[in-house]
């Protein structure tokens, strides 16, 4: 039996060549090569540009894709030096900024009964019997795997048909905090999700939960896997970035 499979870590393996420095117009390129049919562009936080090319794609085919893709590289890598020059660790006094479902919402702690947590404008309204950063952390780690729930749940919902529709069993919310990833699945229908994720913009939650119901039909990333989640999810590259900038 297929024990649960790890997912985000490993989004691009797969059979692929060895990495090597490939010049484009916008800059050096980390370059890989496996048996897919597009070339897939990535920009990482740190600005480095990654390529994954078809087997068969000529140096100028990849140079002339990445000429086309030149402003969507540089925007990328604009908004990853904003994101890193405002990288701070989460903190739990009232003023600091927690996200939910892609929006930031400003802490405001009070010591009152009853204590819990309140969306209440561009605030989280949160009550706890002491008022101190810990306690604040607590109880909106409590709201958050809540909200994480009831969101996750909602969303898996509207796959019921799909997967009905292709004899797979029907899929299950399990939450599950990992470190390096958002998902992983299992093919009985079981899918688990990290609680962070419904920090993240409504379509990285809509995506990362499309991606881990393809694992139902194809369990590992192969071509038959992408073939899916391009179908699925025509533009999840571009989805895929945005949620890596959260990382
Ligand atoms: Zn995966």
């Amino acid at each position: 039996m297929r024990s649960s499979k790890p997912c985000f870590a490993s989004l691009a393996t797969g059979p692929m060549s060895e990495a090597v420095t490939f010049r484009t117009p916008a800059g050096p390129a980390v370059l890989r090569r496996s048996d897919r049919s597009t070339l897939a562009i990535s920009v990482e936080p740190d600005g480095t540009l990654h390529l994954i090319a078809p087997l068969d794609s000529t140096e100028a085919d990849i140079v002339g894709k990445v000429g086309r893709r030149l402003r969507w590289i540089v925007r990328q890598r604009t908004t990853f030096a904003d994101m890193n020059r405002n990288r701070m660790p989460l903190c739990y006094e009232s003023g600091a900024t927690h996200r939910y479902l892609g929006r930031q919402y400003r802490l405001k702690i009070r010591r009152a009964e009853p204590t819990g947590v309140r969306l209440v404008g561009a605030y989280f309204q949160i009550t706890t019997k002491t008022g101190t950063p810990q306690e604040a952390e607590t109880a909106l780690n409590v709201w958050v795997r809540g909200k994480a729930v009831e969101q996750f749940t909602a969303r898996l919902a509207k796959w019921e048909s799909w997967c009905a529709a292709r004899k797979l069993p029907a899929p299950r919310v399990r939450l599950l905090r990992m470190p390096k990833r958002w998902g992983s699945s299992h093919r009985d229908g079981r899918i688990y999700l990290n609680p962070d994720l419904v920090k993240a913009p409504s379509i990285c939650v809509d995506y990362v939960i499309a991606h881990e119901v393809c694992h139902l039909k194809h369990p590992q990333h192969d071509r038959a896997f992408f073939k899916l989640l391009d179908q699925t999810v025509p533009n999840w590259h571009v989805i895929k970035a945005r949620l890596e900038q959260l990382q």
